[in-house]
């Protein structure tokens, strides 16, 4: 498979590793948007959160806790962004589902942005009932 974290997690390229245990691995974003930027993995090739079987998905969870407590105890930053891309068109670069660990520092420049949309009359309630129904 052409993937560059699965190669990571074969050791085909080499990465600044920070955790392994027989099924995850987390390491260094090579291009951090603050240094400790690490990046969580489940060794098994899946794409994104919502293909991770629950139990894969319950237990990066517990290592992204681990790790995120590690980064916080380490480099004792003001917080913490922890979320995942899914596709590209949410900005999913690599193929390959990972949780992203951001240290951040007051006045550290990041700019998470997003525009604070509206809905019509009732239609937030239309986008609810939707979603409730298709859930199983
Ligand atoms: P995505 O946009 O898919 O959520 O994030 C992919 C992340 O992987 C990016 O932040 C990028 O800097 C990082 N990345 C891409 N290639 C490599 C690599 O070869 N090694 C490491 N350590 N990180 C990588
Ligand atoms: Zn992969």
């Amino acid at each position: 498979m052409d993937c560059i974290f699965c190669k990571i997690v074969n050791k085909q390229i080499p990465s600044a590793l920070v955790y392994e245990d027989p099924n995850f691995l987390a390491f260094l974003d090579i291009s951090p948007a603050n240094k400790g930027h690490a990046l969580v993995i489940p060794k098994q090739h899946y794409e994104t959160y919502t293909d991770l079987p629950d139990n894969v998905l319950k237990e990066l969870a517990v290592v992204t806790k681990k790790v995120a407590e590690a980064i916080n105890k380490s480099l004792n930053p003001d917080g913490l962004n922890i979320f995942m891309n899914n596709k590209q068109a949410a900005g999913q670069i690599v193929p390959h589902a990972h949780y992203h660990i951001v240290p951040r520092f007051k006045n550290d420049g990041i700019r998470f942005e997003w525009p604070h949309k509206k809905y019509d009359d009732g239609e937030n309630k239309v986008y609810a009932e939707k979603i409730r129904n298709s859930m199983q």
